[in-house]
């Protein structure tokens, strides 16, 4: 039987030892480890909006108003105006019927699509999908099929061959490399072969589409997707996760979704704060915080704050990390399992709290 040290020792030798890194409070755009301070390019709060007063404001006045916890599941306890009101804003920005709230990201997904889909049914799953979708898709034991990332051919192969219902699983802007997917001609697939698509638009919401609320919103399709998921931790600055859809799907995921039903509802103080965020992104001040991280994105030619400098080995990501730590910046080696063996990468994450002068600084770096 091998002891924790020996399977850390083989994580070391493979340059794929992860440790943590105490840090204290800084504004979003900076960060404090190992005893300096760093511009910060490695966080996805892409508005800056964890910052931001109006947030803070609603959390101070949840808590005063409900206290610290919600000391049960939604089922057991009553369930809160304060989630509801969340979710109706969620379903309108959304443009579906109703939508339902879990703790984060990775509770929805753990608790949605084991709710969606099970044994006698098929996931079809882009490969560079993130971790949670796989965990998920496994636990549901729906029969899993993974194409070739973006891969519509393929996509389409195994729409023709797949069994029960069928549910596709991919991502709008994907964590690790910035890219999107091909929406539209996924939905004309999925339309064609009467499957269903679930789209996590986790680092799209706040980002894309004309308030914000993702790839689905920007190209006019949320209509013709069954599922739209996010968190509410990324650039909403708060925490929780969503699943918008039909009514219908809601309510059987209020019966049926496990990390829905057997965890205790996240504190209120969240609730509000997501809640006050969502309304940022509908004003003129959200228009503004994206035009302003549009501008940043433009100055690295990319059409998202996600900007991937593959290097390949791990030690030398590592390596290059660590001159870019040396020199100011906080730009993290991603490596396996998080990217693919041998892709390890700089995750370079801008942020509208970034100035045009510290975008400048990090291109004049690289
Ligand atoms: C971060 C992330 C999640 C998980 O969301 P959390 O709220 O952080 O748990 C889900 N999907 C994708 C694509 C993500 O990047």
């Amino acid at each position: 039987m091998t002891t924790p040290n020996e399977e850390l020792s083989a994580l070391s030798e493979k340059g794929l030892l992860r440790q943590l890194r105490s840090t204290r409070p800084r504004p979003s755009s900076q960060l404090y480890i190992g005893g300096t301070e760093l511009l910060n390019f490695s966080s996805n709060d892409y508005l800056g909006l964890s910052k931001h007063p109006a947030l803070i404001d609603a959390s101070r006045q949840a808590l005063s108003e409900f206290g610290t916890g919600s000391t049960a599941s939604r089922l057991i306890c009553g369930s809160l105006e304060l989630f509801h009101e969340l979710e109706e804003l969620l379903a309108e920005s959304k443009n579906t019927e109703a939508a339902l709230s879990f703790a984060n990201g990775y509770a929805t997904a753990l608790g949605a699509i084991p709710a969606l889909v099970g044994k006698e049914d098929t996931i079809l799953l882009d490969k560079l999908a993130h971790a949670c979708l796989i965990d998920a898709a496994r636990l549901s034991g729906a029969t899993l099929r993974i194409f070739p990332h973006n891969d519509l051919n393929k996509l389409e192969k195994l729409l023709i061959s797949s069994k029960g219902r069928t549910l596709i699983i991919t991502e709008s802007i994907f964590s690790m490399d910035g890219d999107r997917c091909p929406l539209a001609e996924i939905i004309e697939l999925k339309e064609k072969y009467g499957a269903l698509l679930l789209l996590d638009e986790a680092h799209a919401t706040g980002v894309l589409g004309p308030t914000g609320q993702g790839l689905a919103e920007e190209l006019q399709l949320q209509g013709q997707i069954d599922f739209q998921m996010g968190t509410l931790g990324k650039a909403l600055g708060s925490a929780g996760g969503y699943l918008a859809a039909s009514r219908s799907w809601i309510d059987l995921l209020i019966n049926k979704a496990r990390s829905f039903i057997y965890s205790t509802a996240p504190p209120p103080a969240q609730a509000a704060a997501s809640l006050a965020a969502l309304k940022i992104l509908h004003s003129t001040e959200g228009v503004e915080l994206r035009n302003k991280l549009h501008c940043h994105c433009a100055r690295f030619n990319s059409l998202s704050p996600i900007i991937p400098k593959i290097i390949g080995h791990n030690e030398q990501a590592l390596s290059a990390s660590e001159k870019l730590r040396e020199a100011g910046f906080y730009v993290p080696a991603i490596r396996y399992p998080s990217v693919p063996r041998g892709t390890a990468r700089l995750r370079i994450t801008l942020s509208a709290a970034h100035s045009e002068e510290q975008i400048d600084l990090l291109l004049a770096a690289l």
